[in-house]
């Protein structure tokens, strides 16, 4: 970079939305902030026994969607501005898979702190957080992929990034099912990686789907000791994007 300007830190974003309402998860319906980044290093519905497919999949699709439409580089400056006119107390940074631009997410967590915003990071647990960003996130709402994403598990599942957000005691595991019949293997997954807590979430993108299969779901779910979540934000405006 001799003689040349250093860029200013930036992120790849694919949408900046709110306030909402955190739509799952431990946080539901608390108002927040949505900051999602582009790209995802999983390709979640697209391979054999999948049986829901990535609801996101203009952050990282590149066969069906153009990235120089669906992206921006933003810098951390216009992301804080976009977030401070929201009036909000909290963050969500989604993706994609957030954590793959995690180096150039960390001055924006330094300074979601420095306003006192909580942020939590959505993650699909492929990769191991440094510990910068540990250190500035209240929560990380990690999804391990297991078979009923079509995601072969040697991609899925990397011990290393597990047990390490596992370790940082401030993660929740949660599990997308479309079908009870899927409960067998997350046990599996929670008990070869010691994952706590965790809790379900009915896949779908219509309340009738989420609602459907919440409900199938609820009295299996309770048995087995876990925790279930909704998907408010498709109860109340579908796949609508921005909500
Ligand atoms: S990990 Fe998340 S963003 Fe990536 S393909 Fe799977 S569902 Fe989509």
């Amino acid at each position: 970079m001799s003689g040349a300007t250093r860029p200013a830190m930036t992120l790849l974003v694919a949408e900046i939305f709110g306030p909402t309402f955190q739509g799952e998860g431990f946080s539901l319906g608390r108002r927040a902030a949505f900051v999602r980044l582009g790209r995802c290093n999983l390709d979640c519905g697209q391979g054999a026994g999948a049986t829901w497919a990535c609801d996101t999949p203009y952050t990282w699709d590149w066969a069906r969607y153009d990235p120089a439409v669906e992206l921006s580089e933003l810098t951390v400056a216009d992301v804080v501005g976009r977030i401070a006119a929201m009036g909000v107390d909290r963050v969500v940074v989604t993706g994609g898979e957030p954590l793959v631009q995690q180096h150039r997410l960390v001055p924006f967590l330094a300074a979601a702190r420095d306003r006192g915003w909580a942020v939590e990071v959505e993650t699909n647990g492929t990769i191991a957080p440094l510990p910068e960003v540990v250190a500035l996130v209240e929560r990380f709402n990690v999804s391990p992929k297991t078979a009923n994403s079509g995601v072969p598990a040697a991609r899925a599942l990397r011990r290393r990034a597990l047990e390490a957000l596992r370790d940082t005691g401030r993660a929740v595991f949660k599990f997308v099912v479309a079908d009870a019949a899927e409960l067998d293997d997350v046990a599996r997954v929670v008990d070869t990686f010691g994952l706590a807590p965790v809790m379900v979430m009915p896949a779908g993108t219509t309340p009738e789907e989420v609602l459907d299969r919440g409900r199938k779901l609820a009295d299996p779910v309770l048995a087995r000791g876990w925790h279930l979540t909704t998907r408010l934000h498709v109860l109340l405006w579908g796949d609508e994007r921005c909500r």
